[in-house]
């Protein structure tokens, strides 16, 4: 909306006027470009906590909370004569729980002044956002959205989702150092919540790439003139090749919402704006569930083709530095880890066949092992252990053979939860009842570790690699292990830490009451059992015990 020239606002009765400004405002206030306050009027005490006159000669930046400033500063540095800016919710500073919707408008003939409406707001929803910066994450904008998307629908506003791509801010960021590339970072975070509805929705969602959610009906092109312009000043000189591309929100059921989001933004971040961008958000998440089927057909393939090797990584006994067991992972023809066709493989049930020939891999390695020593633990998802028929094909084969008894283990993996942890636990105590020992792997990386623990009797914890990265600088993370192993040690279960990396995690590992390691410190996934590296100050124990046979008990 631009200001009207020829209407004479000034003949009206400055009461009137004032009648007409407070129509939608609980404050009115005066800034110059710097952002100091020429006037103030309204209540300014009710909902800044400070006094309208006391307000004068301030910074209106004082008056927000500091993660919310440099949106403020994007927003009065990207206003154009006579636009008015939609609102952003600003947090009050030193009055917790408190925010005020904040428009501003810069009139022409107002010698570069700019005139903000107040109102009081409630405050922005917390779900996702725990960076300083107030940037979601992509859980939390998927969270936000739902709840802006329903705000919107009551007032009838048309929202879109915009794409944008910031390339080489990561570079400029590391180019200026640590302090400026933060300080840089910052700015773009506060220019790009200032474009987006309320100020709340925007995300980081890779390097160089965020989105947008906001009201629809201007040209993205008008955006990013306005975004480069505001960072362009920070940027030490750099340019930064933004671009933007918007998709309507469409209507639709909330569920049919959600899910062409997810996808959209998984096409967002694996394709970003370069090849012909998608018109609508349908069209997004189609080519991006494309793309994933035929990722699935291949990973079907090679798994029912049996397209796929194992690495075998030792599992130590954390006092002597000896192998007690290797862990095998399985490797795909990257090579690389397959953590992501895992996961893809338990979505598009193709899991139970591929633990079912990782096991039958490591079952044939163990038969192959002429001395007898060889211990493997094979990984099953949560989703495996929950299947009758795969746990039957299990235990028929560990029947057929008795050399397996006391050889091979199970790791439960938390990649997927468990649905029926009754079922879960009734198969895991059958392959217990065979002779083979079961783990709990990644404890600690899923909400429902505790749960696990409670509900299945084991003989192994593995605490996840976050857990044990940590507990050498011994925060909240070394706290958490170290009860962690005191409550197993009680329920006579092991616990291995896995991740360990440098003697510093290995000997805090050993200080909580770890009985076993596994990490890049004693060996990383090899093609063969490799026996583990053998570090100095075990040597001499090492040496002691060499030949001794290890146990879980
Ligand atoms: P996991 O079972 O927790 O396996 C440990 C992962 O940590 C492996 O990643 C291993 O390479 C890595 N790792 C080991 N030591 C270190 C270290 O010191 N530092 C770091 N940074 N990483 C270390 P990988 O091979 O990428 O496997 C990822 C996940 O994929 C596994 O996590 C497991 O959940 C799953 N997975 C692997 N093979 C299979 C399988 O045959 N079946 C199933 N269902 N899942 C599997
Ligand atoms: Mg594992
Ligand atoms: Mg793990």
């Amino acid at each position: 909306m631009r200001y009207a020239p020829g209407v004479h606002v000034l003949s009206i009765a400055a009461r009137r006027l004032l009648g007409l400004a407070f129509a939608n405002a609980d404050m009115l206030i005066e800034i110059e470009s710097g952002g100091v306050v020429l006037l103030a009027l309204g209540a300014a005490q009710a909902i800044l906590g400070v006094d309208a006159a006391g307000l004068v000669g301030q910074s209106v930046h004082d008056l927000v909370v500091e993660a919310d400033r440099p949106m403020l500063s994007a927003l009065i540095a990207g206003l154009d004569d006579g636009a008015r800016r939609a609102p952003l919710v600003v947090r009050v500073a030193g009055q917790p729980g408190r925010a005020v919707a904040f428009t501003a408008r810069r009139l022409p003939e107002n010698e570069g002044r700019i005139s903000c409406a107040l109102l009081s707001a409630a405050a922005p929803p917390a779900a996702g956002s725990s960076a300083s910066d107030g940037l979601l994450s992509r859980d939390g904008f998927e969270a936000v959205t739902k709840s802006l998307m329903d705000a919107a629908k009551a007032t009838g506003q048309q929202l879109e989702l915009a794409m944008v791509e910031m390339n080489g801010l990561t570079d400029a960021s590391a180019l200026l150092g640590p302090e400026a590339g933060a300080a840089l970072e910052r700015q773009v975070a506060g220019a790009l919540r200032a474009e987006s509805l309320q100020g709340s929705g925007a995300a980081k969602v890779g390097d160089d790439r965020f989105v947008l959610l906001r009201e629809q009906g201007e040209n993205p092109a008008t955006m990013i003139k306005r975004l480069t312009r505001v960072v362009a000043t920070c940027a030490g000189g750099q340019s930064l090749g933004a671009a933007a591309h918007a998709v309507p929100m469409e209507s639709g059921s909330p569920a049919r919402l959600a899910r062409a989001l997810r996808y959209a933004l998984d096409d967002f971040i694996e394709q970003g704006l370069k090849d012909v961008p998608p018109i609508t958000l349908s069209q997004a998440m189609d080519r991006s569930v494309r793309r994933t089927l035929t990722k699935a057909g291949e990973l079907g393939a090679a798994v029912s083709q049996r397209r796929f090797t194992l690495a075998y990584q030792p599992v130590v006994n954390i006092q002597t530095g000896i192998a007690h067991h290797h862990e095998a992972l399985v490797r795909f023809e990257d090579g690389g880890s397959p953590f992501t066709m895992v996961r893809m493989a338990e979505e598009f049930d193709l899991i139970e066949e591929l633990d079912q020939a990782v096991v039958e891999q490591v079952i044939r390695q163990l038969k192959g092992d002429r001395t007898g020593k060889l211990r493997l633990a094979a990984n099953i998802s949560g989703r495996s252990i929950g299947s009758e028929i795969f746990v039957a094909g299990l235990e028929r084969m560990i029947k057929a053979d008795a050399r397996l008894k006391d050889r091979l283990i199970f790791e439960v993996t938390e990649s997927a939860a468990i649905d029926d942890l009754d079922v879960a636990n009734r198969h895991i105590q059958s392959l217990r009842g065979l002779g083979c020992k079961v783990c709990l792997d990644d404890f600690g990386a899923g909400a429902a570790s505790f749960a696990y623990l409670q509900r299945l009797s084991v003989d192994v914890v593995k605490i996840d690699g976050r857990y044990v990265r940590d507990l050498a600088s011994d925060g909240r993370d070394g706290a958490l292990v170290r009860h962690l192993v005191q409550l197993c040690k009680e329920l006579k279960v092991k616990t291995v830490a896995e991740m360990v990396e440098t003697p510093e995690i290995e000997d805090a590992a050993r200080k909580a009451g770890v009985d076993f390691a596994q990490g890049w410190l004693y060996g990383r996934p090899a093609d063969r059992p490799e026996a583990a590296i053998v570090r100095e100050t075990l040597a001499p124990i090492v040496a002691r015990r060499a030949g001794t046979k290890e146990h879980w008990g």
